[in-house]
């Protein structure tokens, strides 16, 4: 399938009709879900109404933009209006949202063409995508693998050319990890940039939207679309958006002019070898491209992963507090008063992780344990700020690995939770610190499976981060790779 400059160029030439790409696309679908499982609910007939629109709109002579016409994949955790938003759980089965998220809208608005909603862990909670109440999904290199998660479906629906880009959500890695298992670019971008309402909300100081692509500028693209001030969500930022797509240039000249940081404390124990020699190339890459490379200690980088799961699950116990059986969503009919209908409906409506997740926020939040506990993670959390800003005195941008590993097999981590939080080691510290970051293949390891390079910007200079992927990816052929689709499943 080709990039959305090329499909617009068509479309404007009268080459291919929208309703023809969207049928095309609507046919590989059909095809491919049965082995991928990417899609909760294809849309196909709100997907041909938009198409049919656009194709409209050019026989008509008018103007359209660069998404327009375009097939579009949205994670299930943001609502989209008359059409059921289920968060990968059961609470919300029969939810059809009688609202339009922001960037569902903007993407209407735009002519984009929806073609499904993507499965994803429940709640945006996990890293494989197997939490899903509903289904597993298959990674597009061997679907016996994880695609990574929570956004696996959005990733793996891209990968596998089900859709041109799509959207997730990234609360501690749910865009970049997946990205990562699934070869694609994913990019998470500064806290607030995006609209978050109608977003579903897990941890609300954390969650962010942001685009997957086959390539940089796709996903440029689509976040241009969807960044932007909005009054319905308190924590947008009201700051002029730059055309992301507009400086992409191969390189990184003049030679000296951009700063990495390579975050020394990302490398080492624990990281896959195959990985750290991947890694090590794309520095020496990014460095012949023209950037100076540094070595820079981020030393509470580390303390991350702990921080954060005291954090998200306290948001989240306060978030998912609504789903009560009252207002929307399931409700147990095995209940005779108020008080156990609220227990049932929560008991058999929530996965195991949710629960977990629950029990934690529930317990870290209590009175005895709030300074302990939450104080204590909101205190690390300002530290690890701290690094980050010293570390963007001295460069540019950071890079490092976006996960300790390639994409491992179903079921692999699903009884130890401890490792599977291990896998957003990389990924969750830029969600504490409200920073950008953005992942791009570097690599395959020796299974053929896709291998992510991480990088890093200050707050708003996704710019920046475009330029440095798009100079790296134009001098390396990793991202022409197609996935085999094979694998037992
Ligand atoms: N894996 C992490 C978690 O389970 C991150 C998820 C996300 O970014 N939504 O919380």
């Amino acid at each position: 399938m080709a990039s959305i400059r090329e499909l617009h160029t068509q479309l404007v030439n009268k080459e291919r009709s929208a309703v023809e790409i969207t049928q095309e696309t609507l046919d590989r679908i059909q095809s491919l879900e049965p082995k991928l499982h990417s899609f909760l609910c294809v849309t196909a007939e709100k997907a041909l109404e938009q198409a049919e629109a656009v194709d409209a709109k050019i026989a008509a002579g008018e103007e359209i933009g660069l998404l327009a016409g375009i097939p579009i994949g949205i994670k299930d955790n943001m609502c989209t209006k008359g059409i059921t938003t289920t968060c990968a759980s059961r609470i919300l089965e029969n939810f059809v949202p009688p609202y339009e998220s922001t960037v569902t809208q903007k993407l209407f608005d735009a002519g984009a063409v929806m073609v499904g909603k993507a499965n994803m862990d429940e709640f945006a909670m996990g890293s494989s995508c197997e939490t899903s109440a509903y289904q597993l999904t298959g990674n597009p290199w061997d679907v016996s693998r994880v695609p990574g998660g929570s956004s696996g479906g959005s990733a793996a629906a891209v990968a596998a050319e089900e859709c041109v880009v799509s959207l997730g959500s990234d609360t501690g890695g749910s865009i970049r990890l997946p990205a990562s298992f699934c070869g694609v670019v994913g990019m998470k971008p500064t806290y607030g940039l995006v609209s978050r309402y109608g977003l579903v909300a897990y941890a609300s100081s954390l969650d962010q939207i942001g685009p997957f692509g086959r390539s940089v500028e796709d996903a440029a693209i689509l976040l241009n679309t969807v960044a932007g001030y909005d009054p319905k969500d308190s924590t947008s930022l009201n700051v002029p958006i730059p055309n992301y797509a507009a400086n992409l240039r191969p390189d990184l000249k003049p030679k000296g002019q951009l700063k990495i940081g390579v975050i020394k404390e990302t490398f080492g124990s624990g990281l896959d070898s195959v990985v750290e020699q991947a890694v090590t190339k794309a520095i020496e890459q990014l460095q012949a491209l023209g950037a100076e490379v540094h070595v820079i200690s981020c030393p509470r980088f580390r303390y991350g992963l702990p921080s954060y799961y005291i954090i998200a699950p306290s948001e989240a116990s306060a978030n998912l507090a609504r789903y009560d059986g009252v207002k929307y969503g399931y409700r147990s009919e095995d209940a005779d008063n108020l008080m156990s209908m609220y227990t049932s409906t929560r008991a058999t409506g929530f996965g195991p992780e949710v629960k977990r997740r629950i029990m934690i926020g529930t317990y870290a939040l209590s009175a005895g344990y709030y300074d302990a506990y939450y104080l204590k993670a909101q205190k690390v959390r300002t530290l690890i700020k701290q690094d980050f800003e010293n570390a963007f005195e001295q460069v540019d941008v950071l890079v490092c690995p976006t996960a300790p590993a390639t994409a491992f097999k179903a079921g692999e981590k699903t009884d130890d939770p401890l490792s599977m939080y291990l896998t957003d080691l990389m990924t969750i510290p830029v969600n504490l610190a409200g920073l950008p970051g953005l992942s791009l293949p570097c690599g395959f390891d020796d299974q053929g499976l896709p291998i992510g390079l991480q990088l890093i910007s200050n707050v708003l200079r996704e710019d920046l981060l475009f330029q440095v992927a798009y100079a790296y990816e134009q001098s390396t052929d990793w991202h022409l790779r197609k996935p085999s689709l094979g694998g037992k499943e």
